[in-house]
């Protein structure tokens, strides 16, 4: 029997849930990929299935073993998930106590401003790096402890557990034997400080504001160490897990930003910037969160800052499915192409409040500037382009808190638009790198278990050249300075605060 020669990466999204076997050179050879439906049972909730996202995982990581010839070939499993979403099971039978709710939802906003009414905002940030907001798993870790029958009373008991998606599947993939998150994900779940120290639990502090007991929680360990290893009732044989990591963090891993300053973004649904900021634990004070961005088991270390635009891709699927505007998301290149300028027409995507760094949760939509002359093409158009604007307005907050990124590695859906990155370039005024390989979240999942394995240095991955394109900024001061007016104008008459 040859030697194991793959590393097979979970990739668990919020819609779909994929598997990717990777070779010796971080080359995915078979990738298999199911939905998972959301459900909205109320007003701004989201919730999944937990036991479904285990029966669909577990379902692509068969088909991908089948497709490779056997579980014989993996040396190790990298993990990289969705981020926030948060999970109760009974550890007695590993059945979630409730479904999954998922970072979208803000069930918990009224506990959040309660929060903030009461003054913890300050020392919340600087605890966690982060703000208080339901999209954290603090406060809906504490609602279902409030909500689900007796779950307050079993969980005092011990009976229960708590995870983000990482932590579940990495229970199931061990047959309960495992309680564990990595850093990444702890870091966003508001109850894990920022500071970490070498023997660093949760955070006690949080535990008591949140009224979240501390024999729910899982052990922390870096991103890329030892998990555990699979049941050998699963696939065979016991697999050893060898990476745990938050998709943006995994993004940021698989662009090779090991080195301050450098960063990465992901244009998809929504748009997430992530800095690594090295040893230095992030400080913002523009309203962009500090975050861990990843840790290697006997290796480094790095905090990351980041900044998120909740709608990007969003725009493209509303001009294409409520406007009909464009019959399919590649559509929208050839028609912002062969416009000569935007004629004064902005977009400003506050379909669901904005983001970083103005966090406007009352914020919605708005179109400025239109005229008789502006044609369904502008509009496009000015959807792609709210895209650049935001990412700038994002630039300039990072740069404000000492984060001056120089160069953009993008990846993403939206991110296959040679017009929109040449844009982006433009308007940011820094070069656009863009892999041509795209999935840099499982690659980076693939490459924390590949140091694990021995099969790359931390040195060798930061150093890796992955082919693509770059995209060279390419306009005139003067054009940019009215082109970002133009934006500052329309977002003035749609913030709300
Ligand atoms: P997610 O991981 O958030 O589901 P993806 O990275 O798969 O998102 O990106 C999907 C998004 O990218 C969709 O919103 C889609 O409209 C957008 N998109 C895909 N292709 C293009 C394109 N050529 N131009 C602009 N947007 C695009």
């Amino acid at each position: 029997m040859s030697d194991p020669d793959l590393i097979l990466v979970i990739d668990e999204g919020t819609t779909s849930t994929r598997a990717i076997a990777f070779d010796g050179d971080f080359q995915p050879v078979a990738v298999a990929q199911a939905e998972v439906p959301l459900s909205y049972p109320d007003d701004g909730w989201v919730e999944q299935d937990g036991q479904e996202i285990w029966d669909k995982t577990l379902q692509v990581c068969q088909d991908v073993i089948a497709q490779i010839g056997g579980a014989e070939r993996i040396a190790g499993i990298g993990i990289t998930n969705q981020r926030e979403t948060t999970l109760i099971w009974d550890r007695a039978t590993s059945q979630p106590i409730a479904p999954a709710i998922i970072w979208q939802d803000r069930r918990t906003a009224e506990r959040c401003d309660q929060l903030k009414a009461a003054g913890h905002e300050a020392k919340v940030q600087q605890e966690t790096g982060l703000l208080i907001d339901p999209y954290f798993s603090g406060t809906k870790a504490a609602w279902l402890l409030d909500n689900v029958d007796g779950a307050r009373t079993r969980a005092e008991a011990g009976e229960l557990a708590f995870g983000t998606v990482d932590t579940y599947l990495i229970w199931r993939l061990t047959g309960g034997a495992v309680h564990a998150t990595d850093m990444t994900n702890a870091s966003r779940t508001l109850l894990y400080p920022l500071n970490i120290s070498p023997d660093a639990g949760w955070s006690t502090a949080m535990l008591e504001l949140l009224n979240v007991p501390a024999s729910l929680l899982p052990e922390v360990k870096p991103s890329g160490a030892r998990f555990g290893a699979t049941d050998p009732a699963l696939f065979g044989r016991a697999i050893p897990i060898l990476s745990a990591i938050g998709d943006q963090q995994a993004a940021l891993v698989g662009q090779g930003c090991l080195a301050p300053q450098t960063a990465k973004i992901t244009y998809g649904t929504g748009a997430f910037l992530v800095a690594n900021t090295g040893a230095e634990i992030p400080k913002s004070e523009n309203r962009l969160l500090g975050t861990l961005g990843y840790g290697i088991e006997g290796g480094g270390a790095a905090y990351a800052l980041e900044g998120a635009i909740f709608n990007a891709g969003t725009v493209i699927q509303w001009l294409r499915d409520e406007l009909g505007l464009i019959a399919d998301a590649a559509q929208s290149e050839e028609m912002a192409e062969g416009l000569d300028d935007n004629a004064g027409v902005y977009l400003v995507p506050g379909f669901t409040g904005l983001g970083a760094p103005h966090w406007d949760a009352n914020a919605r939509g708005t179109v400025t500037g239109l005229t008789r002359a502006a044609s369904a093409a502008h509009l496009v158009r000015a959807g792609l382009e709210s895209a650049a604007y935001q990412t700038r307005d994002l630039l300039t907050a990072f740069a404000a808190d000492g984060a001056d990124v120089a160069l953009l590695r993008v990846d993403g859906g939206m991110a296959a638009n040679d017009w929109l990155m040449q844009f982006i370039a433009d308007i940011c005024d820094r070069p656009v790198e863009r892999p041509d390989f795209m999935e840099m979240t499982a690659l980076g999942a693939a490459a924390l278990a590949g140091m694990q394995l021995g099969w790359v240095t931390e040195a060798a991955w930061a150093a890796r050249t992955a082919p693509g394109r770059r995209f060279e900024p390419n306009m005139s001061d003067d054009l940019r300075n009215t082109l970002v007016k133009g934006w500052q104008r329309a977002l003035k008459q749609t913030l709300t605060t």
